[in-house]
């Protein structure tokens, strides 16, 4: 690990820690949430929108780019801070996860995965060696191992899949030549324990700068989620940052923070902006509710975004009903700045040794909004 992927930890309070991620891009101050662009843009937003939020971290997908337009024309044009024109930190995740999730017939063996395209058939072909090449011509500051996500409740497949990714995980290591990139391992184990605990010793064996605890919220129930994420914080090394990947509702922020996570990522904001739905610190709602048709008070009042500073519901409403592009911009917005100051709140609430009363308060006036 060099220097330069260096995690210190400020604060803790309980089992929640605020701390600096340094990266080649900038300091990442954690707890943080990534927003999602999966395509190399986080969708119905501009970069300067995205630095005015004040994003610390974007998650782009290998899968997807790797497919269209290719890894390598992104290279070309100077990788993928050039590309997107993003030049604050970025995560790509190793692509297993959508080759086993949205490719055609997917078949794995112990080199790698063959799979069918999902856009138009064609037949290709991801090892570990070939996802750590791709990520680097990408050249995001955090790269991911190849994994295989198993179901989380097959204990045979699980085994198997934790084996792969262990030996995958290790040839990513020696496959990999950038040192202004940070590969982070990814445990699995499904639901259970002992695979989850043998899967975070391996890994940490390794040596790496973060890891991520991947096969989470994939089905499995919030308790048994929740165990896990103790398990982990009891089994992985204090003073490498955690990254759950894929989760993020407002309570899940609260509730990993609470068993030592780091990182957060999650479709949910911009994806519910595009179903018309607003998140707020007290729950969810729909803007399309006729509730909402005359109404001049903004999404949320105490939302200090740029959307809540200068619209009424009744304006975003009415843009959303006439299918107009600014209301799932707005409402993005909205959603994206509602869990990025969350996350803020909640590192501060840490540094100030209050975050057990924070958490309580906040999960007990969370609820959805009819
Ligand atoms: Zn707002």
């Amino acid at each position: 690990m060099t220097a330069r992927f260096a995690y210190t930890i400020k604060s803790r309070d309980g089992c929640a820690r605020a701390g600096v991620f340094h990266t080649p891009h900038g300091d990442l101050l954690t707890p943080l949430f990534a927003p999602v662009g999966t395509q190399a843009t986080v969708k119905s937003l501009t970069p300067a929108q995205l630095e005015e939020l004040n994003a610390g971290l974007i998650l782009a997908n290998t899968y997807h780019l790797y497919l269209r337009p290719g890894d390598e024309i992104i290279a070309q044009i100077g990788g993928l801070h050039t590309f997107m024109h993003w030049n604050r930190p970025i995560l790509t995740d190793s692509g297993g996860f959508q080759v086993f999730s949205l490719a055609d017939s997917c078949k794995i063996d112990p080199d790698g995965v063959t799979f069918k395209s999902h856009i138009d058939g064609s037949i290709h072909r991801i090892t570990p060696e070939k996802s750590i090449a791709i990520q680097e011509n990408l050249g995001a500051d955090i790269i991911m191992a190849f994994d295989e996500c198993g179901s989380p409740y097959d204990l045979d497949k699980n085994t198997a899949a934790l084996e792969r990714t262990h030996a995958w995980a290790e040839r990513c290591v020696k496959a990999k030549t950038r040192s202004d990139q940070a590969l982070f391992g990814i445990i699995q184990g499904g639901v259970y324990p002992e695979l989850r605990q043998r899967s975070a010793e391996y890994l940490s064996s390794l040596d790496l700068p973060g890891y991520a605890i991947g096969g989470l919220s994939v089905g499995e129930t919030k308790k048994e989620t929740l165990s896990m994420l103790e398990l982990m914080d009891r089994n992985l090394p204090e003073e490498k940052p955690r990254y759950l990947m894929g989760v993020g509702s407002p309570e899940d922020l609260i509730m990993g923070v609470q068993r030592g996570i780091d990182i957060f990522d999650c479709v949910l904001p911009t994806r519910l902006a595009r179903h018309h739905a607003a998140i707020t610190r007290s729950g969810r709602l729909n803007i399309t509710n006729t509730r909402y048709h005359s109404e001049k008070s903004p999404i949320d009042e105490s939302c200090s975004c740029y959307t809540c500073r200068n619209f009424s519901s009744a304006y975003i409403r009415h843009l959303v009903l006439a299918k107009e592009m600014l209301g799932a911009t707005l409402l993005t917005i909205h959603n994206l700045s509602v869990l990025l100051s969350l996350v803020n709140d909640i590192r501060q609430a840490i540094i100030d040794g209050r975050f057990d009363r924070f958490a309580s308060d906040f999960l007990e006036s969370w609820e959805n909004i009819p």
